[in-house]
């Protein structure tokens, strides 16, 4: 088990009230038994077991991730504690860099979260999705309205103030690709981390067969906007894909290089498998009595951290995109009735992008995959392959393991 970032639940309430938001309205309501916002007292017990951590992994980089709920609801004394602390602590590990991150609504940045910012060197990501048509649709706050503005209005004082415009956009398929990558060109975004959003197979509101695929349709064309733009912003997901389809990193679908320590301390795998349902991510382990590593024991935390790109469905094992894609995350498997033995809700989304962009790899670069003798690929022909083969496959070895987190 190795990661090397914490999500710290500082705030367990928001000021939006987002419709597809994991936290509060995807069935988990485990939120409510929360307090509001982390105790101060926490901090020493987080550093520790961060510390032993370190040494026992011998970790060269630490990432600590402030978020919520909106972690802008909280105090500022609470992170000018934390970072000098934190701070303390690397002098005397030595030789081990730490990173403060934060991932904001952005409704309440302003210049005096600005200063804190640039003060204590933490690096803010905000969350929009896109233009306000599409960004006013489900980041609503309590009564209902939408908060594009603020928001808009938050990542332009964070810009001018601290030089940073990273952004994590969840996709709304209903909104121009075209749209949405210039809205952030308008922002001035630096990153855009575009997310599928974290629908299970229980409540998946696309094409359910597979046949038809708005998520890959939607993707492919802001790829190609991108891709031909040259003064483009990074767009993780492309980079990550172009990366791993090129063999200069290992595809990093798996996600398992984080741990969250809830509000209370609670220590959780993976806060977006809430969206499986009431008190999913529950380990009984809490950062005040249990070490990081205590997770590995159980069924979830082990799943995550060890087998989520092994463990995969029937399917998944014998696809042929499999070494890029690893099953897709975890959230998309799930099914209430066999747990995670699924390949991903969007598995022919994936497919096809991934397709796509290799195919575009290959124009891009014809001598490299000449040499390699790699040909382009055919997502119907990928896609025929994988269901005539499934019909004669037998049920995936691990079928047991995934299906034990069956809520049926
Ligand atoms: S593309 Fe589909 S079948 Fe292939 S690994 Fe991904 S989820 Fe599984």
């Amino acid at each position: 088990m190795k990661f090397d970032a914490l999500i710290l639940k500082i705030a367990s309430r928001c000021n939006l009230n987002c419709s597809y938001c994991f936290m509060y309205n995807l069935g988990d309501n485990t939120y409510k038994n929360q307090p509001k916002f982390m105790d101060v007292n926490m901090i020493d017990s987080i550093l520790e077991k961060t510390a032993s951590y370190i040494i026992a992994n011998n970790q060269k980089r630490f990432s600590f991730i402030f978020h919520g709920g909106e972690p802008l609801l909280m105090d500022k004394e609470f992170f000018r504690i934390f970072v000098t602390k934190a701070n303390k602590i690397k002098e005397q590990l030595q030789d081990v860099s730490f990173y403060y991150l934060t991932q904001t609504n952005g409704v309440l940045i302003d210049e005096a979260w600005c200063e804190l910012f640039n003060e204590l060197k933490i690096y803010p990501s905000v969350s929009v999705d896109g233009t306000k048509m599409a960004h006013d649709m489900y980041r609503l706050d309590h009564k209902g309205n939408g908060s594009y503005d603020k928001v808009f209005k938050g990542v332009a004082t964070l810009k001018e103030k601290t030089g940073i415009a990273d952004i994590v956009c969840v996709i709304n398929v209903n909104e121009d690709p075209l749209a949405t990558y210039a809205s952030f060109k308008e922002m001035g975004a630096v990153a855009v981390n575009y997310l599928i959003p974290d629908y299970t197979h229980d409540n998946f509101p696309f094409d359910s067969t597979g046949e038809k695929t708005p998520m890959a349709d939607w993707l492919i064309q802001l790829f190609d906007i991108w891709i031909s733009d040259t003064s483009k912003y990074n767009i993780t997901m492309f980079s990550g894909l172009i990366n791993a389809i090129l063999g200069l990193v290992t595809s990093k679908n798996n996600e398992s290089t984080v741990l969250v320590i809830e509000t209370n301390g609670e220590i959780e795998a993976v806060d977006s498998l809430k969206a499986c349902g009431h008190g999913f991510t529950k380990s009984g382990l809490n950062i005040k009595t249990n070490e990081f590593t205590d997770i590995i024991n159980s069924p979830l935390g082990k799943l995550y951290f060890e087998d989520s790109t092994t463990k995969l469905a029937a399917k998944c094992n014998i696809c042929p995109v499999k070494s890029i894609c690893k099953g897709g995350r975890l959230v998309h498997r799930f099914k209430k009735e066999n747990g995670f033995n699924n390949p991903s809700v969007y598995c022919h989304d994936l497919i096809k992008i991934i397709a796509h962009i290799q195919n575009k790899m290959f124009e891009l670069f014809p001598d490299l995959y000449t040499k390699e003798n790699i040909t382009a690929m055919d997502t119907n022909e990928i896609i025929t392959y994988l269901n005539e083969t499934y019909l004669t496959t037998k049920d995936s070895v691990f079928s047991d393991d995934l299906e034990f987190f069956s809520t049926h």
